[in-house]
């Protein structure tokens, strides 16, 4: 029987830390972390992440500006409208909801967002940063899971890690993280031959693939953590993850739930990216105050 990780119940634990650290920010700064967030057309998914950001903003005490443009904005209002948060000194994070209408350039968009309101990690100058092991910000989903390791006392350094996907926001970064936490990685994905190979020898297995209960029992390592970040419908409609748990949980010794696992962590990483950008941004305030004298 595994130790089914809490993903909500140590989100709630974040959220409350930042809440005093928010509070203390307000008492001694007079001034409160902000975070803007686009939201492009009508994608009810999109909606429900922005609404739970939102909660997650109010419940820490995190200013919030919601900017909901129309499905058919245009990049270049898109871009004025990012432009001009990032000249507001009162705004910390900008965050533009994915994904985007197909007629806009995401990456272009993005582009407009300078590197230290990039809340969400997705602008190359932040990646970069993953790569030495110098966090700034970091992107929130491997954050989370990191997070939920240290929380439950898994410590990665001198494990066998083997992490499936290797998209931009999940699976690179998540893999580069683990390698700086001293464990040994192999990223796998479609061309990957004999997954199963790679995933039994796991002693930690973070599965960020997006394919509904694909890691079964038999791709398991006895006594192996299992992380789980895909967030996918089931035959019946039901959410679950890339892992079959009701399998593989007698076989591992920790295991995330879907939902419950990871999912609260990346709201609860993001606005600690939010409050940690607000940090950096008094701190750059007041060096500017000082060196004028
Ligand atoms: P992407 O589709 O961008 O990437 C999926 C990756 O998995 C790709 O690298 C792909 O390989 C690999 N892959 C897909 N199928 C297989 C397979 N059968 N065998 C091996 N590798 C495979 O997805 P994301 O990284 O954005 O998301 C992954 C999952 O995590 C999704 O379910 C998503 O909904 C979820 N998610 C959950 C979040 C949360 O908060 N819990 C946040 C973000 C994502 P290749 O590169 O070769 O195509």
């Amino acid at each position: 029987m595994a130790v089914i990780i809490d993903g909500k119940e140590i989100a709630a634990k974040v959220r409350e830390e930042l809440k005093e650290k928010v509070d203390a920010m307000v008492n001694s700064e007079k001034r409160r972390p902000c975070l803007a967030v686009i939201l492009v057309g009508e994608d009810p998914a999109s909606k429900i992440y922005v609404r739970n950001k939102q909660r997650a903003c109010a419940e820490v005490g995190i200013a919030q500006e919601l900017y909901t443009l129309a499905e058919n904005v245009s990049q270049e209002s898109l871009e004025y409208i990012i432009d001009s948060l990032a000249q507001r000194s009162d705004v910390d994070g900008i965050l533009l909801q994915m994904p985007i209408p197909q007629h806009l350039d995401p990456k272009r968009a993005l582009a407009h967002i300078p590197a230290e309101k990039d809340v969400d990690a997705f602008l190359p100058e932040n990646i970069g940063h993953i790569m030495r092991g110098d966090y700034g910000f970091l992107p929130c989903t491997p954050a989370g899971v990191i997070e939920l390791l240290h929380r439950y006392g898994i410590d990665p350094d001198g494990k066998e890690c083997v992490v499936v996907g290797r998209s931009d926001i999940v699976g690179k970064p998540m893999a580069m993280m683990l390698l700086h936490e001293n464990g040994t990685v192999t990223i796998c994905h479609r061309h990957t031959r004999n997954l199963g190979e790679h995933t039994r020898r796991a002693d930690i297995l973070v599965a960020a693939a997006g394919c509904a209960k694909m890691i079964t029992a038999d791709m398991v390592k006895e006594g192996a953590a299992v992380i789980d970040v895909g967030m996918n419908r089931d035959g019946e409609g039901r959410l679950c993850g890339d892992v079959d748990f009701a399998s593989v949980e007698p076989k591992a010794s920790y295991i995330t739930p879907v939902p419950g696992g990871v999912g609260p962590m990346t709201v609860a990483m993001l606005m600690k990216n939010t409050v940690a950008a607000a940090e950096k941004h008094i701190l750059k305030e007041k060096k500017c105050y000082e060196q004028r004298g």
